[in-house]
């Protein structure tokens, strides 16, 4: 296991994975949990791997991020939308199947406890990358202030993960969640009346709506030195 505060990643290789767990947090969004074949790995929360597939004698590989803690490796959990065939592929693997793939890859981390209040702004499975980094900023007893505003544009009233955060905001004062449901993330941000310039602020959501994001937090006073995105589009 490695140890809390301290991360460090491996360099890309390729692995083996091994389900473990495969369950549904909405109607179209899987937790997938592998374990990998080697102790050896070891990523900086936010970071992805690539799965590879075989498709009618062809192979081609897509990016997941990792939603679990670093502090879990070798295991790691992915958090899936079924949207087309390799989603499909990856949350329809059974129990005890394998699946190769090479990582871990990605900018979108952190490398050490960071000294500023965080909003973190997520869309459907672009909670993943995110949890990555809350569930190791809770592990290692993060002080500074923590939001997390999540919608989910597939199925508005159901939120990937959400009793996890709704139980996490119980138990971790510095944490505040406040779930999207009924408006757009970006009007929920606006409600909180928060002074963004003094905040880092982390948005990960599906193709263009990341950039939509991005444009209304730094409208709310958000610095533009102080934001990280990542959009998951298929490549
Ligand atoms: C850095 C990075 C990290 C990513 N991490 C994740 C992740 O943790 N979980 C995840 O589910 N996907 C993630 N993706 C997207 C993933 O790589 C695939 O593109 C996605 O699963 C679609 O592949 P497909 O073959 O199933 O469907 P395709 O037929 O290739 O795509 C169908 C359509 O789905 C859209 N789409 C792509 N990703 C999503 C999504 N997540 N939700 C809704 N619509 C989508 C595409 O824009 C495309 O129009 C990530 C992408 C990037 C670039």
């Amino acid at each position: 296991m490695q140890s809390l505060d301290v991360l460090r990643r491996s360099p890309t290789a390729d692995y083996v994975a091994t389900v473990i767990n495969s369950v549904f947090l909405t109607p179209t969004i899987k937790a997938i949990r592998l374990r990998l074949d080697r102790d050896e790995f070891s990523f900086l929360p936010g970071q992805s791997v690539w799965p590879k597939f075989e498709r009618e004698g062809r192979k081609f590989s897509k990016i997941y991020s990792i939603a679990s803690s670093p502090s879990a490796c070798p295991e790691i959990e992915l958090c899936v939308s079924r949207v087309g065939w390799s989603s499909a592929a990856v949350q329809d693997l059974a129990i005890g199947q394998l699946l190769p793939l090479r990582g871990p890859y990605g900018l979108m981390t952190l490398s050490e406890l960071p000294q500023r209040p965080r909003l973190y702004i997520a869309e459907g499975s672009g909670i993943a990358p995110l949890k990555s980094q809350i569930d190791w900023l809770h592990e290692c007893g993060y002080r500074h202030p923590v939001w997390l505003v999540q919608a989910n544009p597939e199925t508005p009233a159901q939120l990937p993960y959400q009793q996890h955060w709704q139980q996490l905001q119980q138990t971790w004062s510095a944490f505040h969640y406040r779930e999207a449901i009924a408006q757009c993330p970006e009007a929920v941000v606006a409600g909180q009346q928060l002074n963004l310039s003094e905040f880092d602020v982390v948005i990960c959501a599906v193709g263009d709506r990341s950039d939509q994001l991005q444009e209304t937090i730094l409208a709310l006073g958000a610095r533009l030195d102080h934001l990280r995105s990542e959009k998951f589009i298929a490549f």
